[in-house]
């Protein structure tokens, strides 16, 4: 059988070029799409197994990385883009015309990842951006109706495709987490 993580790697993991500039996202609409700019590459690409991220439809996962906030501008027609949630911890922008994420921000000024805006580097017109390198929240794809059974399979295909599983964040990234947390209580 089979295994679908997501369209963008489901063909192997494309190394990233290790110099992408930046680029532009472009949600889904055939007319007046949606348009961003992100200056630099983007960091910390992984899957994402949980039930908010935006994916393409058929697929299991979406690819999630995050870029400086500033880094982020809105180019083009920008009336379009809604918040998904206002009282999400990330505020998903997304088209009101195709339902794609276009950027997830943050404004809690208090969270570990304040200051980061979360993107989909599959939607960059240009190619280069960093790789995914982990699969994040993978069990929660169970509550988006993933069988229970089919678990073994997706997991090894993940670490098949150098996507190391993991039902949280990756160790760095619950590090990063954890030292917040530690350094906002010594406060
Ligand atoms: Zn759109
Ligand atoms: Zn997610």
């Amino acid at each position: 059988m089979t295994v679908h993580i997501h369209p963008s790697v489901d063909n192997g993991v494309k190394q990233g070029s290790g110099s992408f500039a930046g680029g532009t996202l472009v949600c889904k609409c055939a007319s007046k799409p949606v348009k961003v700019g992100i200056k630099g590459d983007v960091a910390h690409n992984h899957a994402c197994g949980c039930t908010k991220c935006w994916k393409p439809s058929g697929a299991i996962f979406s690819v999630v990385a995050v870029v400086p906030r500033e880094n982020v501008t809105v180019l083009e027609n920008g009336d379009k883009l809604k918040i998904v949630d206002a009282a999400a911890v990330i505020q998903r922008h997304a088209c009101t015309g195709c339902g794609t994420h276009m950027y997830g921000r943050i404004e809690n000024k208090g969270h570990p990842f304040y200051g980061l805006d979360f993107i989909h580097p599959e939607l960059f017109q240009e190619s280069g951006s960093a790789a995914p390198g982990f699969a994040a929240f993978v069990s929660s794809v169970i509550e988006s109706g993933v069988k229970p059974a089919d678990m073994a399979g997706i997991r090894s295909r993940l670490k098949e495709l150098g996507l190391e599983p993991y039902d949280c964040l990756s160790p760095p990234l619950m590090d990063a987490i954890a030292t917040h947390v530690a350094k906002s209580k010594a406060a």
